[in-house]
């Protein structure tokens, strides 16, 4: 008999759960308005080339949307475009342009490494095209009390008008400090409180990249309140997902929580708050600013945009991922995998007879997909079932022939996946018969353990041209 614990369990798993930072624990998703969610992610500031650190984050929230999307949600993402910005403006000295012209071109150099990479869920939105917004929500603000003048140099937040302050980060409005996210033009010494975050910089007419206001002077955004004011203009004072990377919970979406709370005097201001680890370069975060960075736009010539996106879910997105050539190259194996089947169960031969094995391992995997990813989107769990599958029908018979029924629902089944995870090929480079069949008989000998066989294929392999490396997906083969 099922225990009632079992059947809660099994309930459960069918709800999708996400951990919020805000609560620090993982909640089954109810969104604010039955399958409609509305979602925000922190974009990039356009004055460079991205690095894969920043693509971890763009493909995963590529990923979220489209899974919901497969289950009956119906998302409405944004993406915010950081198109004015101190550093914007020293890359634009740097090249003598003006600093339009630098925001412009790298935000279309993000776009097309976004397309490359399969990222087509999110809408842009670019600050610039805001400023009224965040004006509107700095003088709200004003008339609210919770902003003071510093004059020559901003409009400040005052940190004693919002109790609540360090409710997603855990630190107080003392600690001004944070990592790699330290304000970029908050600092005064003249601030009631030492976390007081600037919401609009002031300038002197001859400096370039300020607006013309009245009430508040001539100036700029602060870091902070582009995000709210174009989150208010097209989701309203309240929504329900906000992700980024994990470097931005402090002080960046603790300050958003005290604008957004503050100017509209609702709560919460976001449901949940996802925010993604660390992809790390030798044990250090991949940072524009530390220059130890590889953008996307280099890997992307390396590497097919699947290779790219298996390696970026392989693991879960709140454990760090490591960036080496290993795991790119193991991704690549896993690639030749996915290909080599489905290759094979193209070319299978059709029977008519129909068996029920394959139907049941392919709906188990469906079922096991959807566990994983309801479970906090666990997209390395939900990739160890699809070569689970992968095995298992490969084990059923060699796959020499098959069922018709089969074989379609198979290929349906990796085309679903594919919709949402984006990482089945389509443009593999094709090993030629002779090389594959040579590395199928040393898998063989390998597992016979008969390695002195499997030396003198990988030589005959090398004599064709081509080079095979062993990794957890299996042998990648490569042309020397
Ligand atoms: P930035 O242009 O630095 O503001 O970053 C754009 C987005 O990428 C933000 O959501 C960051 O939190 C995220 N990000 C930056 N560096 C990394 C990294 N090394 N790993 C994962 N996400 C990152």
């Amino acid at each position: 008999m099922i225990k009632l614990t079992q059947l809660i369990q099994c309930k459960h798993r069918r709800m999708i759960t996400i951990y919020n930072t805000l609560t620090k624990t993982k909640e089954p998703l109810v969104p604010r308005n039955n399958k409609k969610i509305k979602m925000f992610v922190c974009g990039p500031t356009v004055y460079d080339y991205i690095h894969i650190g920043n693509a971890r984050t763009f493909v995963f929230f590529d990923v979220v949307t489209k899974y919901l999307g497969s289950q009956g949600y119906e998302v409405d993402y944004i993406q915010n475009i950081t198109d004015i910005d101190d550093k914007i403006i020293n890359k634009a000295n740097q090249e003598n342009k003006p600093w339009k012209e630098v925001a412009d071109f790298y935000f279309e150099e993000f776009k097309k490494d976004m397309v490359a990479l399969g990222v087509t869920a999110p809408k842009y939105i670019r600050a610039t095209d805001h400023i009224e917004e965040v004006k509107k929500q700095v003088k709200t603000l004003i008339s609210k009390k919770h902003v003071y003048l510093i004059e020559n140099d901003g409009w400040y937040f005052d940190l004693k008008t919002f109790p609540e302050y360090g409710k997603l980060s855990g630190r107080s409005a003392g600690m001004a400090e944070a990592d790699d996210a330290v304000s970029r033009i908050d600092e005064s010494d003249k601030k009631r409180n030492k976390g007081d975050f600037c919401v609009w910089k002031l300038a002197n007419k001859s400096e370039i990249g300020f607006w013309e206001d009245e009430e508040l002077g001539y100036g700029r955004p602060g870091w902070h309140i582009e995000d709210t004011a174009i989150t208010e203009h097209y989701f309203g004072p309240q929504y329900d997902i906000h992700g980024g990377g994990q470097d931005l919970i402090f002080p960046h979406h603790e300050a958003e929580i005290t604008q957004q709370e503050s100017a509209s005097g609702l709560k919460p201001f976001v449901k949940y708050w996802l925010h993604v680890a660390f992809l790390v370069n030798k044990d250090k975060k991949m940072s524009k600013s530390k220059s130890n960075f590889t953008t996307a736009h280099e890997l992307l010539e390396k590497y097919p945009k699947e290779v790219l996106r298996f390696y970026l879910l392989s693991g879960h997105y709140r454990q760090p991922l490591e960036f080496s050539e290993k795991l790119l190259n193991q991704s690549a194996a896993a690639m030749q995998r996915i290909k080599e089947f489905l290759n094979k169960i193209t070319l299978s031969e059709k029977e008519d007879k129909y068996e029920n094995p394959i139907t049941e391992s392919i709906n188990k995997t469906k079922d096991d997909f959807k566990i994983a990813m309801n479970d906090d989107f666990n997209t390395p769990r939900a990739i160890a079932e699809i070569f689970g599958l992968i095995r298992g029908i490969n084990s059923l018979r060699g796959i020499k022939s098959l069922p018709q029924k089969a074989s379609d629902e198979i290929i349906k089944f990796f085309d679903d996946i594919d919709a949402i995870l984006g990482i089945i090929p389509t443009e593999q480079k094709e090993i030629p018969v002779e090389v594959q069949e040579l590395v199928n008989k040393r898998e063989k000998s390998r597992e016979e353990k008969n390695y002195d066989e499997a030396d003198k294929i990988r030589a005959q392999i090398n004599d064709l041209g081509y080079e095979v490396e062993d990794t957890i997906y299996g042998p990648l083969v490569v042309k020397k």
